[in-house]
């Protein structure tokens, strides 16, 4: 079984979600300053994208240093970001469940401490684009990702994975490892795919971390559960989190409907490590990978 790849008014949607992606990725790199509060950046993420007549297709992740990945602030966090904080500004925008998935890592406050680990992602991503080809093998890709890490003398993180897009599907099935080895899977022509190397001065290895605010429904809710079954309206099977959703009865449908939710972790590097990302929707076109959430991701000779 294979779905069909997006063409018509369903690319153009993938398309315009990309760029707004992109917009909003690069909003919050500029805005994940020395004293701003965590929960504002991630709320003008958000607001951006709904400004551009999509929608958030996952909370905006805010994710610091040792934490590789899903947190988001939830509307009690006061934590303000500091000068050095490597800061992986990862965002989602889509229109009618077309997703566009893209970020990038900021050192706060605009030092050079952390440049290499930046680098070496820029590179990796930049690396594995390149080596996108319709119905070639997805290890290539992988295989390009982790020689462009190990370089720099740094560890990309095997824990995490590029993975294919499709409506409403965040994951759609086929994961793009960050190290050789690990798919026999090939690309196909029209597939979109998220492509995110990590890097890490730590192992490159995962741990759960405690619960960064994100939540999934793993299956529809219950038809007779009006305020529930709403809920499941807005989101469907996408991410999100109870910041969306801060009415009493909202808030009483959640906690009903604990069972059918999952709850992410946040991913911390397991040896303690920081950890950079860098993460481009692209399509597989028939000459190569075509990047949607481009709008401008520096370019890979900057540290
Ligand atoms: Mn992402
Ligand atoms: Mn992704």
């Amino acid at each position: 079984m294979s779905a069909s790849v997006p063409d018509g008014a369903e690319l153009t949607r993938w398309r315009t979600a990309a760029r707004i992606a992109g917009e909003a990725r690069e909003l919050g790199v500029r805005l994940a300053r020395p004293g701003a509060l965590r929960r504002d950046v991630a709320e003008a993420i958000e607001r951006h994208i709904r400004s551009q007549g999509a929608e958030p297709a996952f909370p905006a992740n805010l994710s610091r240093n040792v934490e590789a990945a899903h947190y988001t602030p939830d509307e009690a966090d006061t934590a303000r970001f500091e000068t050095g904080d490597l800061v992986k500004v990862d965002v989602g925008a889509h229109l009618d469940g077309a997703v566009a998935d893209t970020a990038d890592t900021v050192e706060v406050g605009g030092g050079r401490r952390q440049a290499h680990l930046i680098a070496a992602v820029h590179e990796a991503v930049a690396a594995g684009i390149r080596a996108v080809r319709a119905d070639g093998p997805v290890d290539d890709v992988s295989r390009a990702i982790a020689s462009a890490i190990r370089a720099r003398g740094l560890n990309p993180v095997r824990d995490l994975t590029g993975h294919t897009i499709e409506r409403y599907l965040l994951h759609a099935g086929k994961s793009i490892p960050n190290v050789p080895g690990l798919s026999d899977a090939t690309f196909r022509e029209g597939e979109i795919v998220a492509i995110e190397p990590f890097a890490t001065n730590g192992e490159g290895r995962i741990a759960n971390g405690p619960f960064g605010h994100i939540l999934r429904f793993r299956r529809p809710p219950p038809a007779d559960d009006a305020a529930l079954a709403a809920l499941y309206g807005r989101f469907r099977t996408l991410p999100f989190t109870a910041r969306w959703a801060t009415r009493p009865e909202e808030r009483a449908a959640l906690e009903r409907g604990r069972r059918l939710l999952q709850t992410y972790p946040v991913f911390l590097e397991r040896a303690g490590g920081l950890v950079a990302q860098a993460e481009h929707t692209i399509r597989v076109g028939p000459a190569g990978a075509e990047i949607l959430t481009a709008a401008a991701l520096p370019a890979a000779d900057d540290g």
